[in-house]
């Protein structure tokens, strides 16, 4: 059985101090173990090292929302999976929309950034979605294929069942329309059948896809029954106590 996973990107939010009171309080209300599910908190790199001890006795992850893909080097202003392990990283976000939007990531560079996540034993958090336009062209399947197949080259069976998808439609992202819950099972039931073409059944059955964009307390239970959801991956919700926890709650109630 796939467990649930919830997992809030701060993006570029909030200082060391406000990082720290933000943690304590997630530690405090969700950071018991839950035996179907997982938390995870993605601060900005300022904040990892503090939000870490803080979240250390809790169950609560903690991960990056980028990396640089070689191990270290003449490469100004970048950050390596292998510091991330060392500061006590155990996820990474790899291949965000706005990364891809404002920094130029391709495919290519989101499976090299893939592969390096991996040879240092973190959990990849790869997102995928189409834009506004693409989903208006009837683009949306044929650019997630290509976003998946570009993300997955050349990566065996046994690490990319390591992988974890979320699919975040980009017009979803940050704008408060959520996509309904068909429409993102649609698209999640795609990405398994394209897996078990890439793959196999087996993996395509257990690899975890979660949903992104907009998501808040009033639609998250509505997104996580469907058969093909296995979490969320939060943005602005995720910076208030209330708002996160009470998704992080009703998910793994559902
Ligand atoms: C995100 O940044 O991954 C995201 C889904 O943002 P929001 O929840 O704010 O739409």
């Amino acid at each position: 059985m796939r467990i649930k996973v919830i997992a809030g990107n701060w993006k570029m939010h909030k200082t060391i101090e406000e990082a720290k009171s933000l943690a304590r309080g997630l530690a405090e209300r969700v950071g018991r173990p839950f035996s179907q599910g997982c938390v995870a908190i993605f601060p900005p790199f300022t904040a990892l090292s503090e939000v870490k001890r803080i979240i250390e006795k809790s169950s609560i992850k903690l991960g990056a929302q980028n990396l640089f893909w070689e191990e270290e080097g003449a490469f100004t202003g970048e950050i390596s999976a292998k510091m991330l392990k060392d500061v006590g990283c155990s996820f990474v976000i790899i291949g965000h929309s706005e990364r891809r939007k404002y920094f130029s990531e391709t495919d290519e560079i989101v499976n090299k950034k893939l592969k390096s996540a991996l040879s240092f034993d973190l959990t990849p958090i790869v997102c995928v979605g189409e834009t506004l336009e693409e989903r208006e062209e009837s683009s949306t399947f044929r650019i997630i294929e290509e976003q998946i197949r570009g993300a997955f080259k050349d990566i065996p069976e046994d690490s990319a069942l390591k992988v974890i998808i979320a699919y975040e439609p980009v017009w979803a992202i940050g704008t408060g329309k959520v996509a309904s819950p068909s429409q993102a099972q649609e698209v999640h039931q795609f990405i398994r059948e394209l897996l078990e073409k890439l793959y196999s059944k087996e993996l395509a059955q257990n690899i975890l896809i979660l949903y992104g964009g907009s998501v808040n307390p009033e639609n998250i239970e509505g997104l996580i029954s469907q058969e093909d959801i296995d979490g969320a991956l939060v943005g602005g919700a995720s910076l208030k106590l209330e708002a996160f926890s009470l998704i992080v709650e009703k998910s793994i109630k559902a």
